[in-house]
């Protein structure tokens, strides 16, 4: 398993990680397999969706903010229950097919971490699993 720590900066923010999951599975030297990209944080998950139009990421972003509002009838003390929802709505694991040594994404497709809670330091598990 590898580990990348990225910062984030701001309170509500999705990062393409592309590049740090390619590196994780250029350092795992395998030709075909799966690559899964577990976040193990409680108010951050993972997704993938478009990466050509950054319009996009607002609108997710800002739906989900209309849906779960960060003020609300919340039982959770530590006032920060929008982001334990928001992130599991879109979950904390992805799955990724390695084709010839690459991240076989579709062509307008980026992996997001999605921060709700920030900014904090953030850790995303990976492993590459070749292909039997
Ligand atoms: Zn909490």
């Amino acid at each position: 398993m590898q580990e990348i720590t990225i910062r984030t900066q701001q309170h509500c923010q999705f990062i393409n990680i592309d590049a740090q999951v390619q590196s994780a599975v250029d350092a795992a030297r395998i030709q075909n397999g799966i690559c899964c990209i577990f976040v193990p944080h409680t108010t951050a998950g993972i997704t993938i969706n478009e990466n050509a139009d950054p319009d996009v990421v607002r609108d997710i972003i800002a739906t989900l903010d209309k849906l779960v509002p960060w003020h609300g009838n919340y039982a959770h003390t530590e006032g920060n229950s929008a982001a334990h929802v928001k992130a599991s709505m879109l979950g904390f694991c992805q799955t990724v097919l390695v084709r010839e040594g690459k991240l076989a994404l579709g062509t307008w497709q980026s992996i997001y971490f999605c921060e709700f809670d920030g900014p904090r330091t953030r850790k995303i598990w990976i492993t590459v699993i070749p292909a039997p």
